[in-house]
């Protein structure tokens, strides 16, 4: 199959592209290197199943091969990075998604997309169903990529609806694993490299906030899942491990990897943080016949051999 990914020189889509490669497809990598890196993929330039096309999402987009799947992922995605230019991140999802659709029309390609736990903004309810409609601050500095993503989901669902194209919506949940970014402002990436470089934590807030954290291995086998899921699989499937902590609880989880007693630094919790997040993941579990194998304290395992080997090249 020849199967684009957008955005797929960052984290979630090289570790994709790795996965999908090994399954003999023909992968087309196509990212303006925003926040992805080149460096993610240089195993994978010599190989004649492998096309990296440099290109802004913002503007449509032409291949010439056929395309049969397209995992449409480009987007900033860590706060750090979508917060930093919000025009930019809204133009990605709306504009992004728009040629993103009408590529896929064209190509007659079933397209999925990476929308996010986000969409539920700082929830009501605990723990997030798909059926939950959200609590998000339009007006926020949030907005840009909650707000954004909300209108990318709308189009996937009218582009179905107008024009019948095969469309499949994952909100993905955090997500950690090797092939981050270790500067892009995360909690994991930054408890770790602050660990390693013997720094203190920073904890934004009181650190009773939680998250859920699954491990990338477990997404990218979900996100297969989906995307090669049948045609009643219309609705949207939360994908993330449902293993909440708090995040006084994950620099215990780093403290047992790094075998050393961590210093915290307390600092102001940004506008609009989520309180709890953990994603509801019974219809993966029953559609899609996925739930995350990683547990937290061995996912941290090869993350954190990653950055130190980053850290310290
Ligand atoms: N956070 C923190 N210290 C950091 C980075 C993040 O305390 O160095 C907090 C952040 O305020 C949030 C949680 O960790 O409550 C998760 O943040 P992240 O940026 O990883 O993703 P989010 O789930 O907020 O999109």
């Amino acid at each position: 199959m020849n199967i684009l990914i957008t955005g797929g020189a960052g984290f979630v889509g090289s570790n994709l592209c790795n996965n999908l490669i090994q399954d003999q497809h023909h992968i087309f990598i196509l990212d303006n290197l925003h926040s992805g890196r080149k460096e993610n993929l240089s195993h994978c330039e010599h190989l004649k199943n492998f096309n990296f096309i440099e290109h802004d999402i913002r503007n449509p987009l032409t291949i010439e091969e056929d395309i049969d799947q397209i995992y449409h992922l480009a987007c900033p995605a860590s706060p750090k990075f979508y917060q930093s230019d919000p025009i930019y991140t809204t133009e990605t999802c709306v504009l992004g998604s728009l040629n993103v659709l009408n590529f896929a029309l064209q190509k007659n390609a079933k397209v999925l997309f990476t929308s996010t736990s986000e969409v539920y903004g700082d929830p009501e309810v605990h723990p997030q169903p798909e059926s939950y409609k959200g609590s998000v601050n339009p007006t926020g500095i949030r907005a840009c990529y909650d707000e954004g993503k909300r209108c990318a989901e709308s189009l996937f669902y009218d582009f179905h609806r107008m024009h019948g194209l095969d469309i499949k919506v994952a909100r993905l949940f955090n997500t950690y694993g090797p092939l981050m970014r270790s500067d892009d402002g995360r909690v994991v990436s930054n408890f770790i490299c602050q660990s390693i470089s013997e720094i203190p934590l920073t904890i934004y807030g009181d650190g009773t906030q939680t998250r859920s954290f699954c491990h990338i291995d477990d997404l990218v086998i979900g996100l297969k899942k989906l995307m090669n899921s049948g045609s009643d699989i219309l609705y949207p499937v939360n994908l993330g491990n449902p293993d909440e902590f708090s995040l006084l609880e994950l620099v215990k989880e780093i403290e047992k990897i790094s075998s050393k007693k961590l210093e915290v630094e307390f600092q102001l919790l940004p506008m609009d943080d989520p309180k709890i997040r953990k994603p509801d993941i019974q219809l993966a579990k029953i559609k899609l016949g996925w739930e995350p194998s990683i547990k937290l304290s061995d996912g941290l395992i090869d993350t954190y051999e990653y950055f130190f080997n980053q850290l310290n090249r």
